[in-house]
């Protein structure tokens, strides 16, 4: 087995995240995270959202509507561009997307340079493809009463898209941003929200899916300052990633994008690579936007996007450095990091080396034995003092002592505190690391 399969198995077993839709048969590119897996996002989202804005001066948050105006995918070239190369296999008709299946070609590859590569078709293995057309990934919804029989005409007039991206809810709250606040140059807009690509093959579990959380910042700066603050942001994506995600930097390659594979809008890109367990794959990206965005707003609604600089006076259309970054693959590159197998006297287990301000449960309290009430009582009363201070504290009183270590291992939890009859005599525990598997005594007073 390899190891993905090993992260996804434990992610179903201990109710991190399980298939979507799985009782009727699954959805595919969908993923639904359980009690341990929503705790972990949770503490992974709060952990940028402190780092990214709450502890700095120059970071604002905004949360808009998933559903926006058409017009903002017109401006900001989606409808136009949003798209992946589309290959049909005319033997089975199963599709793909060409630049996946073929070694060596990009999103922009044509019908020829695709049947040069003489690719075969990875369902049934025959060679016989149909042209590439291009299959925009957004997802159509109509806003409204519209009905089945009704006219294309009133149906294209409501057509709306679940946002492809949060990057545009923050563009088009700029100017509300700027009149409300007041903000001084750089300054950013962070977002955390969930954005819907119609992928054509979803794979690779959480790491290509047809929704995900996204959680970006569009870094506003004056133009000729762009390179300065790009180094500052890029350093602070490294900063974040191993300090706080916990990832570790010999896991993380940076890739700078050539010209020509860059986003229609940007200027310089890089990606961060990570290692995952099927390979390298992007973990996020960081882009110099230009004034793409803005320029296109401000010719889409007409209105001025030019900021005034309050010292000089001088107005300018200021410059978009951009981090962006998917929740789920992040959330997967910190459980490929965490994810251990060893063995202890013996016996194999396996942990989640989850660091502790990410994992779901900081303690597990435990009596040594379930069936002594006054151990029951006593563990219970220890339990309710640590939940009081800690909140993320878990009660285990299933199995014997070995399981429940193993099941407190397999959920990350860093510490299992257990009070056996030593305990009502002297007021002391036992503090079992999940690391080390060493256990050391302590006062209840000293938690
Ligand atoms: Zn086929």
């Amino acid at each position: 087995m390899s190891k993905l399969e090993d992260i996804v198995s434990l992610c179903k077993r201990r109710g991190f995240i399980f298939p979507g839709s799985d009782i009727y048969g699954g959805m595919a590119g969908t993923w639904d995270f359980g009690p341990l897996g929503v705790m972990l996002k949770k503490n992974l989202m709060d952990s940028w959202w402190h780092f990214f804005v709450e502890k700095r001066d120059d970071m604002y948050g905004v949360d808009a509507a998933i559903l926006m105006n058409p017009r903002t995918w017109e401006a900001s070239g989606h409808t136009a561009t949003f798209a992946d190369p589309l290959v049909e296999c005319k033997e089975c008709k199963s599709r793909f997307r060409a630049d996946k299946i073929a070694n060596n070609i990009t999103e922009s590859v044509t019908t020829e340079e695709f049947l040069n590569t003489h690719t075969k078709c990875p369902v049934c293995g025959k060679e016989n493809w149909g042209p590439i057309r291009k299959f925009n990934m957004m997802f159509e919804t109509h806003v409204g009463a519209v009905l089945p029989d009704d006219n294309a005409e009133l149906a294209d007039k409501n057509k709306a898209y679940l946002r492809p991206e949060t990057a545009q809810g923050i563009f088009t709250n700029y100017k509300n941003i700027v009149d409300t606040i007041y903000p001084d140059l750089p300054f950013g807009i962070a977002q955390q929200g969930k954005s819907f690509r119609n992928e054509i093959s979803p794979r690779d579990f959480i790491l290509r899916d047809r929704e995900c959380y996204q959680m970006e910042i569009e870094y506003f700066v004056k133009p000729d300052t762009w390179e300065e603050n790009f180094e500052k942001m890029r350093a602070l994506q490294h900063d974040f990633l191993a300090n706080v995600a916990g990832l570790k930097s010999e896991d993380i390659h940076e890739y700078e994008v050539p010209a020509e594979d860059r986003a229609h809008y940007s200027k310089r890109t890089i990606d961060f690579m990570f290692d995952y367990p099927n390979g390298e794959e992007e973990l996020m990206g960081l882009a110099y936007r230009t004034d793409f965005d803005l320029a296109n707003i401000a010719r889409e609604s007409g209105k001025s996007m030019e900021y005034r600089d309050k010292k000089t006076n001088e107005t300018f259309v200021p410059h978009i450095i951009e981090p962006s970054i998917g929740v789920e693959r992040l959330f997967l590159a910190v459980l490929s990091t965490a994810y251990t197998e060893d063995e202890i006297d013996g016996e194999k287990r396996t942990i989640l080396k989850l660091p502790t301000h990410l994992a779901p449960y900081k303690f597990c309290v435990s009596p040594l034995l379930k069936n002594k009430p006054e151990l029951v009582e006593k563990a219970r009363e220890v339990y309710n003092l640590l939940k009081e201070k800690y909140t993320f504290v878990t009660w285990d009183d299933s199995g014997n002592i070995g399981k429940r270590y193993r099941k407190q291992d397999e959920i990350g939890t860093p510490k299992c505190i257990v009070i056996d009859f030593d305990t009502l005599e002297d007021d002391t525990v036992t503090i079992r690391d999940r690391d080390t598997a060493t256990q050391i005594r302590k006062k209840i007073a000293e938690l």
